[in-house]
């Protein structure tokens, strides 16, 4: 049998917090309970659980440096995982099943080993979960429908700046992408 991953992206300090640099205030805060319960689920039953990470260099060359204000700088707090999420997450990066990477793509495919991993291990079932439903899980979930995963997006563990986007995306991921909505 296959392994499931869950994948939870850019549930970061700079994301989330009411002070981030790139937040999506109240809507992402609203996901940090689910998304531990997630976690813990996906961990218990021996399946894993998967963190790509926004982290930028500040480098100007990168084309979200003219998009947005400096986010999500590796090193800094403001990259470090958001709230419960973060306590999770250190009580449980020991194990061999829970993996954080760093990309600098809104997909979390582009230029990261995330694909080798996944086949490595014979995981071809992804769940994806975080921020922003119509950004950054969006891009990942094109990316993983075009190199053949299949795809569950638990909708109220995605969330995104706008109602419009978030809609738009949930819409896509199914209709498009051929995700399960649960
Ligand atoms: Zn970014």
């Amino acid at each position: 049998m296959m392994a499931k991953a869950l994948l939870i992206i850019d549930y970061t300090y700079d994301s989330v917090a009411d002070d981030g640099a790139l937040t999506c205030g109240k809507p992402a805060q609203k996901l940090e309970n689910s998304l531990v319960e997630l976690a813990d689920k996906f961990y218990r039953a021996g399946d894993y659980v998967i963190f790509p990470t926004d982290g930028h260099t500040g480098d100007k060359f990168s084309p979200e440096y003219k998009l947005y204000p400096r986010h999500n700088i590796v090193g800094m707090p403001g990259q470090l995982l958001y709230g419960e999420l973060k306590e999770w997450y250190d009580q449980h990066c020991d194990s061999d099943r829970v993996y954080q990477f760093n990309k600098n793509r809104y997909s979390a495919f582009q230029n990261t080993n995330l694909d080798n991993y996944l086949r490595e291990r014979k995981i071809d079932d992804l769940w994806l979960a975080g921020l922003c439903t119509d950004i950054c899980v969006l891009h990942t979930a094109i990316s993983a429908y075009n190199l053949n995963y299949h795809l569950t997006i638990p909708t109220k563990d995605v969330a995104t700046f706008t109602k419009n986007g978030q809609q738009w995306a949930l819409d896509h991921f199914k209709n498009s992408l051929g995700a399960t909505l649960v």
